[in-house]
């Protein structure tokens, strides 16, 4: 219509509404009448809900804390580059990679259920950990425990350091195989410091994070490794309600010439069958198969929480990181799939949501003037610098403002230019990359820049806490 959200709500409350409308809010028909006449504007009222509303809603139905009951932990492998991410998990599962899941599909990322006395576990391991931010990006969640794999002879790394990052972001517990224990004069102390430098103080000197010490070689340790996680998704009480309609993510899916479309799917919560109308992202359809990941040859009927399948039956490939669905006509997941499809090509069209501090001041301003609860609101930061020194300063001055309302976090804080690990990380957190002194690669800022990612530069440390002194206030307006 013209009129800005915020007006029209100072417009609502200067007109006695008592319920602190925010712009998320409903408004019933005979207010958008006296608005209209208000504004002298038309406006073309639309169904309420759009059909994707109303499915979404049917499938986010809340469980009963009653249905719920004891799932699977779901375990994601994070590491530097040949620490032996790969190895760990095939020894874990006692397969290795050449032989494994032949009939299976091109892998990417490897998702298999092992048990362990009775115990099961679901693993997805993910190459780098690319896949895993890209996910989070999507809003698709599928790790409840990150087991870092940090070789004993190298410690730390770049790779572990943002891992460490990622895993906190993500908010889930962590557990570090210090692997490779089985070579010659190894002396676990160095690479214990650098986890203790990282914030992750081994609970054997009295901190809170489990270190197991593995081989991949010898397997050593690996029950150990196994034992600890069970311990840890204990300690969540990780749950799901096994007896509804079935939701998941795909993780990954090709188009395969004699099966047609492949999709190995994590369900996460209900139980998933034979026959089950699905609608994943744009794709949709029944599923035809559900094989096992581990043996392929072992064809399944139906599957709970925490089980990772590969699924035939979709019309199209979905992408990795969208949610599935069952819904119950194939009708109906026809249409959603459609309409999806159009939505997304008017989103492409339209651009993406810019993630900025302009915008986080203007979501604060919007919050100040309807507030919809005293939720204290985060402001996610990444900080790139030119030195330690820098790093150190900027934190400080940070440090000093204090927000009844907002809570700065410093997700990353690293030495160096802006890299694209830097910009996948600040989609999936909602950051703001900060750099000081340093310039993102060209690779970093092409991705920025398709994201929506917002890459600030500065030289002077006292800017940065203007910047953020003017958000917080909701006073900082769009750069020309
Ligand atoms: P990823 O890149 O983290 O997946 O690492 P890989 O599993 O591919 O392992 C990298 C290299 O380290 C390979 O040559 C492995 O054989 C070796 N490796 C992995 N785990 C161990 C271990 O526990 N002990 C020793 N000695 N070598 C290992």
């Amino acid at each position: 219509t013209g009129v800005p959200a915020i007006k029209t709500l100072l417009t609502i409350k200067q007109m006695g509404d008592e319920s602190n409308p925010n712009i998320n809010s409903h408004m019933s028909d005979e207010m958008v009448e006296v608005l209209v006449d208000h504004f002298e504007v038309s406006v073309e009222i639309r169904a309420a809900v759009s059909l994707e509303d109303e499915v979404l809603s049917e499938f986010e139905i809340e469980d009963a804390e009653a249905d719920l009951l004891p799932r699977p932990p779901i375990v994601t492998f994070l590491g530097h580059v040949d620490h032996g991410k790969t190895s760990l998990l095939d020894a874990l599962i006692g397969i290795d990679v050449v032989s494994g899941e032949a009939g299976g599909i091109t892998q990417h990322i490897r998702a298999y259920q092992i048990e362990k006395d009775g115990h099961k576990i679901a693993f997805v391991d993910t190459p780098g950990h690319e896949a895993f931010t890209e996910m989070r990006a999507r809003g698709a969640n599928v790790t409840d425990i990150a087991v870092l794999v940090v070789a004993a002879d190298d410690g730390v790394m770049p790779q572990t350091a943002e891992a460490i990052n990622h895993a906190k972001a993500a908010e889930v517990p962590i557990v570090v195989a210090l692997n490779k224990c089985d070579l010659p004069g190894i002396t676990p102390d160095k690479a214990m410091q650098d986890l203790a430098a990282n914030e992750l103080l081994p609970s054997e000197w009295g901190g809170e994070t489990e270190v197991v010490k593995t081989s991949a070689i010898t397997k050593e340790g690996l029950d150990d490794l196994l034992e600890t996680i069970l311990v840890t998704a204990e300690l969540h009480e990780y749950k799901a309600n096994p007896d509804r309609p079935a939701y998941g993510t795909c993780l990954e899916s090709e188009q395969q010439s004699d099966r047609g479309v492949v999709c190995k799917v994590l369900v996460q919560g209900g139980t998933l069958k034979i026959g089950d109308v699905v609608v994943c992202g744009t794709s949709f359809g029944r599923v035809k198969s559900m094989n096992d990941t581990l043996k392929p040859s072992i064809r399944l009927e139906e599957v709970g929480p925490s089980t990772p399948v590969n699924l035939t039956g979709f019309n199209t490939p979905p992408g990795a990181g969208e949610k599935l669905y069952v819904v119950d006509d194939i009708g109906k997941a026809r249409e959603i799939a459609e309409s999806r499809g159009h939505a997304e090509h008017e989103q492409n069209v339209a651009g993406s949501v810019m993630v900025s501090l302009e915008e986080m001041a203007r979501r604060l301003e919007m919050g100040r003037l309807a507030p919809s609860d005293a939720e204290i609101v985060t402001l996610n930061l990444i900080l790139r610098a030119d030195t330690k020194g820098s790093i150190e300063a900027i934190k400080k001055e940070l440090g000093k403002i204090d927000h009844p309302e907002v809570r700065i976090k410093i997700v990353q804080a690293l030495v160096g230019g802006v890299t694209v690990a830097d910009v996948r990380l600040a989609q999936a957190s909602e950051a703001v990359i900060c750099a000081f002194n340093v310039v993102p690669d060209e690779n970093a800022r092409s991705l920025a820049e398709e994201v929506g990612a917002q890459v600030r530069r500065y030289d002077v440390i006292y800017k940065i806490t203007d910047d953020l002194k003017a958000t917080l206030e909701g006073r900082l307006k769009p750069e020309e």
